[in-house]
């Protein structure tokens, strides 16, 4: 199945310049979905993956379905403000400003093993951070899942030496 074909490309999306990726048509589309999360569970499926971290807010989607599909524990990585209680948190760049993850503390065992999953790489910066406050809490990253990635903002070089599985690139 071409998964390309249910992802929308909206010009100037949030903002001028932006070239958004719309993921609501594969998610509408239940056999578009489906197959997107197959093809994340079979590359997985061997990996012994304990946990899967859903990136706020549309890695969420994908994150507690494959969870469910490798039954796997999930963890929110989530937005600044966002969790109650003692969180950890990890800064990553904008391209103005500043912009922080968290997740709650003292929720991994050590050596936890973690697959990290977002809807769209671009710069890679929000996958690295999500990486660094995963490893910083004691977990193994097996890998990143995308659904697309933007290979001319070069995120996946940003993650050189990790795992990436990405079902549809942007040249
Ligand atoms: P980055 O940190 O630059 O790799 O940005 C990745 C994060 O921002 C992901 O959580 C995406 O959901 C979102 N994102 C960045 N650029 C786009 C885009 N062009 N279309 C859709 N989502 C994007």
């Amino acid at each position: 199945m071409e998964l390309a074909k249910y992802i929308a490309t909206i010009p100037n999306f949030p903002q001028n310049g932006v070239s958004f990726k719309d993921i609501t048509p594969l998610l509408i589309n239940r056999d578009a979905f489906r197959f997107a999360l197959a093809e994340f569970e079979k590359q997985f499926i061997d990996d012994d993956v304990q946990y899967i971290a859903g990136i706020e807010a549309r890695g969420f989607l994908f994150a507690s379905a494959l969870a469910d599909r490798l039954n796997c524990g999930l963890i929110p990585i989530r937005k600044a403000g966002k969790l109650p209680g003692d969180v950890l948190t990890e800064e990553y760049e904008l391209e103005y400003g500043k912009a922080k993850l968290e997740i709650r503390k003292d929720t991994l065992p050590a050596g936890a093993r973690v697959l990290i999953v977002d809807d769209v790489l671009a710069t890679g910066g929000t996958a690295i951070c999500a990486a660094n406050l995963l490893g910083g809490a004691g977990a193994e990253i097996i890998g990143f899942a995308f659904l697309a990635s933007l290979l001319f903002l070069e995120g996946e070089r940003k993650l050189h030496g990790y795992r990436t599985v990405t079902l549809v690139k942007y040249e």
